[in-house]
């Protein structure tokens, strides 16, 4: 195994635009597209539309791309319908991604994931009967017979993903799975060669490396994914990892990827408010003990911070998954110092693991073409139109860059200063900066598409003459909604306008009235120091991970900075408190916000609003929170009044985003919908 030495021209990012030898793999650079489920694996057409979007990323310059994870055998499916490779008529749908992604210069490992404990069917298996607390079936320990029946089973999958033409697999040994299962005490209490001493527990992860380099070849790229940092409780320490590492290498594995936090573990690993590149130390902490490249990965969004995480020596490749759904052509954007360019993924997971924890197929909040790239395109047009689009919030944005790049004329307006619409108001947020990235991609777009921009134009329904434009798209999306309790007019209450953006004073204590995203978004800024989102330092106290990984699992006790504020957050319904919020990500606003003692309060009536504070009634006892501040966080209605105006006297008139629909309305929907649109213009 040796690096290839050629020259690298690329000036902008050096590092990342090195090529490394794999074996006899020349991988053309340093990044590696990570596994993703998407949804289309288990499609009937699905392999179809996998292998556009392999083949999309591939020759937008991904250097080495890993497919989501695929079982070796029943039991170690995600869940009872999840993908599986174990027989040999089931090659040659793999093929046609291979060939895709082959025929564009493209390199592709296949994931093989067995989820033991976590496999959502009531087969599953692990290496203790112990259930999961993500998952609602109890596995059945697995025999001495199912143990070596296992390792079979990844040998089988290994090589039949080798007949499928695949470069290489990637063993999944990371984020509580099966084999991280085997290697941890938490979830190993075996009393035979495959528990107890920590060799005994390393034995299956061996074992399966030495089967699968046997029934492939010595050119087969092998990729171990190691938990590195298991953020759980009696995880492993980190002379374990060290030894671990050694020992993987020895047995002939080509790299390690770097696996951070379990499923279970309550540590945010991946979600927007977790700093960019906060876990690559600990690949570089591993970096002196092997000498096979490694790769690192978490919330690598960039060039910039991938360079910067290569050039300071911290892993010889680096993995980013979810960037190349939010933008197939990522590394050839970068390639040609057109970063600006890039549609950078916020992470958000609305559109991605919301959608897999959901079974529904993966897509992107800011890329809706993901996952649909054979049913979603942008055709030139044969009858070039002039387009009115008012409104530049997302939708109106997504609009407008869609519908100019099919060659349509298009004005956009909008009555603010700048574009961007509500999502100038989240990037307010503390943890969800991520969205001034959007607003910079879109910016870039209109300006390449050719957009006539209106900024500070109120727009009125004589604006709009049938003369001056041949099609109406209307995207002026929401108000918020008022209320009507007593004392509403109070001074001392805001709307979260008020506050996020026209940053008002608010007092030491608050109650914030609705407790929907926009609700914890507000407690968020109320009660967070904004420096926290970028300080990595700060972040990872509040958080308790152990920098200096003193402890197992590589946690410590978090130390959590004091609130400024003493906040309310209060909802009418009795459910839980927050219960709409994204599957994937809500647990951590929270958690966060738990942290910072803010009182969750469901099943609240309102009564009003004076000098002494909020009056409410709680499970039918009435009380008053004494508070100097009343947030109104309360939903929103469309602001659809131009539509209104202009829908007797026009032809050719169109609603998209909040204007159109404002219930459960998020940047998600406002930009397919005004992807779809441009589409039929
Ligand atoms: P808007 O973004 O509301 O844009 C409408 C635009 O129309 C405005 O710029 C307005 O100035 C303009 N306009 C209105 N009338 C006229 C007129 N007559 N003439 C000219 N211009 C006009 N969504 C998520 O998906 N994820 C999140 O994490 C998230 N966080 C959020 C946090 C906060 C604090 C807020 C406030 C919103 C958040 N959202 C989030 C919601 C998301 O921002 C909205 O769903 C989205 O912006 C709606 O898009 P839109 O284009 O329909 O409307
Ligand atoms: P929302 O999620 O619909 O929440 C509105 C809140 O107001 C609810 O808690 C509701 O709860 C309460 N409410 C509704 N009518 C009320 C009334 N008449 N009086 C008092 N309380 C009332 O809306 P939002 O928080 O304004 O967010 C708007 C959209 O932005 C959402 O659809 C969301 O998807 C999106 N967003 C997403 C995120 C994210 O992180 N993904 C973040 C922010 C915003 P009760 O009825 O129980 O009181
Ligand atoms: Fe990134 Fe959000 Fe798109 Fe997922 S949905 S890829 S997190 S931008």
């Amino acid at each position: 195994m040796d690096h290839e030495q050629e020259p690298n021209k690329n000036n902008h990012y050096p590092s990342l635009f090195e090529p490394i030898k794999i074996h006899d793999h020349v991988i053309a650079n340093r990044s590696i597209m990570g596994s993703m489920h998407t949804g289309l694996e288990e499609k009937w057409d699905g392999y179809k539309r996998l292998s556009q979007y392999f083949k999309e990323r591939a020759e937008g310059g991904a250097g080495l791309i890993v497919t989501g994870g695929i079982a070796p055998n029943f039991a170690g499916r995600v869940s009872p319908f999840g993908s599986q490779l174990s027989f040999p008529w089931q090659v040659a749908k793999h093929r046609r991604v291979t060939d895709a992604v082959h025929e564009v210069g493209g390199k592709i490992a296949m994931q093989i994931l067995h989820t033991g404990r976590y496999a959502y069917h009531p087969l599953s298996v692990a290496p203790s009967a112990i259930k999961a607390p993500i998952t609602p079936f109890k596995p059945k320990a697995l025999s001495e017979r199912g143990i070596r029946k296992t390792i079979g089973d990844f040998a089988n999958c290994a090589k039949l993903a080798k007949r499928a033409g695949y470069d290489g697999v990637e063993i999944m040994g990371s984020e509580g799975y099966l084999i991280n299962q085997f290697i941890v005490t938490k979830t190993n209490k075996r009393t035979d060669r495959w528990g107890g001493s920590f060799e005994n527990r390393c034995r299956l992860a061996l074992e399966i490396i030495k089967a699968v380099r046997a029934s492939t070849d010595s050119n087969f790229i092998i990729i171990f994914r190691l938990s590195m940092l298991d953020l759980v409780d009696k995880g492993s320490s980190w002379d374990e990892v060290i030894q671990l590492a050694k020992q993987v290498e020895q047995v002939g594995t080509s790299i390690i990827n770097t696996g951070i936090g379990w499923h279970e573990a309550r540590i945010p690993t991946i979600v927007t408010s977790v700093p960019r590149a906060n876990f690559t130390w600990v690949t570089k902490k591993l970096k002196p003990h092997v000498s096979i490249p490694l790769i690192t990965t978490n919330r690598i969004n960039t060039p910039e911070v991938a360079e910067k995480v290569l050039a300071e020596g911290h892993a010889d490749m680096v993995s980013m998954a979810r960037p190349f759904l939010a933008d197939p052509l990522f590394m050839n954007k970068a390639k040609h110092n057109q970063a600006d360019f890039i549609n950078t993924c916020i992470a958000c997971n609305q559109a991605c693991l919301d959608h897999a924890f959901k079974n529904k197929t993966v897509s992107c909040l800011v890329n809706p073409r993901a996952c649909e790239e054979t049913i979603i395109n942008f055709v030139p047009t044969t009858s070039k139109k002039k387009v009115a689009i008012v409104g530049a919030g997302p939708a109106g944005l997504a609009c407008a860059v869609h519908s100019a790049e099919r060659g349509h004329l298009v004005t956009l307006f909008d009555a603010a200063g700048k574009i961007g619409g509500q999502l100038n108001v989240a990037n307010q947020v503390p943890g969800k900066e991520e969205f001034f990235e959007t607003i910079r991609y879109f910016e870039k777009m209109l300006a390449k598409h050719n957009v006539d921009i209106r900024l500070n134009t109120l727009v009125g329904a004589g604006d709009l003459g049938a003369d001056l434009f041949d099609e109406v798209v209307i995207a002026t999306g929401i108000k918020p909604r008022q209320l009507t309790i007593e004392g509403v007019e109070h001074q001392k209450v805001l709307s979260y306008l008020d506050v996020l953006k026209h940053k008002k004073a608010v007092g030491k204590s608050v109650a914030i009235i609705g407790a929907g995203g926009i609700g914890f978004d507000v407690a968020e800024y109320l009660t967070h120091d904004k420096s926290l989102a970028v300080d990595q330092v700060a972040w990872n106290k509040e958080w308790g991970v152990d920098v200096d990984y003193q402890e197992r699992g590589g946690l410590q006790k978090a130390t959590v900075s004091d609130s400024p504020r003493e906040v309310y957050l209060l909802q009418r319904t009795a459910g839980k408190v927050g219960a709409g919020l994204g599957k994937t990500s809500g647990w951590t606003h929270r958690l966060s916000l738990k942290h910072k003692k803010v009182q969750m309060m469901n099943d609240i009536e309102y009564i009003k609003i004076d000098d002494g504070g909020l009056h409410i009634r709680h499970q039918q006892v009435e009380k008053c929170l004494d508070v100097e501040s009343v947030v109104v966080c309360a939903g929103q209605l469309p602001e659809n009044t131009l539509f209104q105006q202009l829908s007797e006297s026009r032809s050719n008139l169109h609603l998209i985003g909040g204007a159109d629909l404002a219930k459960e309305l998020d940047a998600k929907r406002a930009i397919r919908q005004g992807t779809l649109l441009a589409i039929k213009l």
